[in-house]
């Protein structure tokens, strides 16, 4: 791969950028200065650029606690998004996996890797997604029973059938854990709102995707590369 390609792809700046630094003498291969910006980068070469290290990767793969507010897309002229959250140096081209309402919170993956991405999203696979939501109804089991059929919302979908329990129920509140494997724009909410115009969702939190989990010393906002183990689990 060509040196300036290279090190934009890593996000280290423009490619126009990088081939000025280049030019200038800022970046090594194997500790020899290059110039030249079309020099190919041997397989498993040591580059560095203004002195440190770059680990080239073909794939990325990131967890986030999506924070209430943001926007789970790539990039968004007024609003923040996701990938506005990741400050470090980052491949350029990574997305979300998956949507997640603005005032939706919760695990989104952002990876580069678009074969994986298709395989969790497409609903051939049944990639099961867990949800902790909030409704602020009473609600006994036999409420959302229907849902565990497949139900008919927003006037010609037909939900999968989905796994629902109860997990508290108070006079103003009931959480509700769900595990659906579509994901279709405010699918649950819709769900919910076919069954009654009362059960509005207040609260949604997405916990798992497929077998990797929200880590919970993420604080909303934060993120955190997925483990070789999650990556695997994932395939
Ligand atoms: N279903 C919804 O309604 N909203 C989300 O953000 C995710 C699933």
């Amino acid at each position: 791969m060509r040196l300036d390609k290279y090190l934009s792809d890593m996000g280290l700046a423009s490619r126009s950028d990088i081939k000025k630094e280049i030019r200038k003498g800022l970046v090594r291969v194997n500790g020899e200065i290059i110039r030249d910006s079309s020099f190919s980068v041997p397989l498993h070469a040591s580059v560095s650029y203004r002195e440190e290290e770059v680990c080239y990767e073909e794939f990325s793969y990131y967890m986030m606690n999506k924070p209430i507010g943001v926007l789970s897309s790539t990039e968004d002229r007024k609003q923040k998004t996701v990938l506005d959250l990741i400050t470090e140096k980052h491949r350029k081209d990574l997305f979300p996996v998956g949507r997640l309402d603005k005032d939706s919170e919760g695990l989104i993956l952002i990876m580069n890797d678009g074969q994986l991405a298709h395989t969790l999203l497409s609903p051939k696979n049944h990639i099961e997604k867990r949800y902790y939501i909030e409704i602020p109804v009473l609600l006994e089991d036999s409420d959302i029973a229907p849902l565990r059929f497949g139900i008919q919302y927003d006037k010609d979908l037909i939900a999968e059938p989905a796994k629902v329990r109860i997990l508290s129920a108070e006079k103003e509140k009931t959480a509700i854990e769900i595990i659906i494997t579509e994901g279709k724009f405010h699918q649950i909410k819709k769900m919910f709102l076919a069954l009654s115009e009362n059960y509005v969702v207040t609260k949604l939190k997405r916990l798992s995707m497929g077998k990797v989990v929200l880590d919970e010393n993420l604080a909303p906002g934060d993120y955190r590369r997925l483990s070789a183990e999650e990556i695997e689990a994932l395939q």
